[in-house]
């Protein structure tokens, strides 16, 4: 297929690449110039870039994929006079991969399906790592036979594909499981820093939780006490992970998506707010399990 791919950070431009492996042709944007480069030359000059949005949407795709960090840049590249919406054939896909609140999701849907146009809300989980392996897991809301058309599509970039049913339930899921990432991190820091506070060796203390009642991702597989699991970021100074201010981000949508059909979140509003005072301590760049030094230092 040929596909234009909008946004090349820490995740687009590795899902680009294993596009590209797979044989699809491949057309690029991204604002910042390095970032194009690198997938160029990556790509062994295969990749093509474009000057801007509006370019990339005129070269007649079969699927345009855009992965950016926040609903205002998505706004930006599907709306207006030289947007996505705007220009692109009608015959062409468009997948958002970006993590966005669902009701932005929702009007996009909205406003591609008055023009004919096919989309679909597609956030992922696994990480930097998921996207380098091509073993993403995406939740992917809108069309079902469009889904059903674009699954072998998704495969190419990962490995678990699921369909989650109306325009913006991707997104709805992505919020629903990073609210509970969020707080569950918090409560095996508070849990780790307690036992060890009172006498007990972290790694015994983790290996009992992890046989027992308490266990959860956030202890047996990214336990945030240092020393604990080899291959942690916690291992590593808390570098290369999931940054303390994109769990905040999403925290932030699960709160606002909760604010719209008035559902209570209280645990989730408690731990947006404990993200958010340790991000303005200046760890906002450190992976989110270092949020555990926020009940160390206290
Ligand atoms: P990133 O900041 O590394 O990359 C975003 C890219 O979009 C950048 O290259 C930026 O220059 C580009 N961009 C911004 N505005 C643009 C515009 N108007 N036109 C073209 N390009 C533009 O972010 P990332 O880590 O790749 O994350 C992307 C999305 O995926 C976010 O919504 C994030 O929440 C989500 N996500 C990230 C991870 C992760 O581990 N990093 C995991 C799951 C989901």
């Amino acid at each position: 297929m040929k596909v234009g791919f909008i946004g090349l950070g820490n995740m687009g431009s590795p899902m680009a690449m294993n596009l590209l492996k797979a044989g699809n042709e491949l057309i690029v944007f991204d604002v910042v110039e390095a970032n194009v480069a690198f997938v160029i030359d990556q790509s062994k000059q295969k990749a093509i870039s474009c000057k801007n949005v509006y370019e990339l949407a005129n070269m007649d795709l079969d699927v345009i994929v855009t992965m950016l960090p926040a609903s205002q840049h998505v706004r930006s590249v599907y709306l207006g006079e030289n947007g996505i919406l705007e220009n692109v054939d009608s015959n062409t896909v468009l997948i958002d991969s970006s993590t966005i609140d669902p009701q932005t999701a929702r009007e996009l849907h909205t406003l591609a399906n008055a023009k004919g146009i096919a989309l679909l809300d597609a956030p992922v989980s696994g990480g930097t790592a998921g996207a380098q392996a091509g073993s993403l897991t995406f939740m992917v809301g809108g069309d079902d036979n469009t889904f059903q058309k674009m699954k072998p599509f998704f495969e190419q970039m990962g490995k678990k594909i699921f369909y989650c049913g109306r325009a913006g339930n991707g997104q709805v899921a992505k919020v629903s499981n990073n609210l509970l990432l969020g707080i569950s991190m918090i409560a095996t820091a508070e849990a780790m820093t307690l036992g060890v506070e009172l006498g007990m060796d972290p790694v015994v203390l983790a290996n009992i939780i992890n046989a027992s009642s308490g266990r959860c991702w956030s202890s047996d597989t990214y336990n945030p006490y240092p020393g604990v699991l080899e291959s942690t970021p916690a291992s590593r100074g808390y570098t290369d992970g999931f940054g303390t201010d994109l769990m905040l981000k999403d925290l932030g949508l699960a709160c606002e998506a909760a604010k719209s059909v008035k559902q209570p979140i209280m645990l989730g509003g408690l731990a947006q707010q404990i993200y958010q005072a340790f991000s303005r301590q200046g760890n906002g760049h450190l992976d989110f399990s270092s949020v555990i030094n926020f009940f160390k230092n206290h």
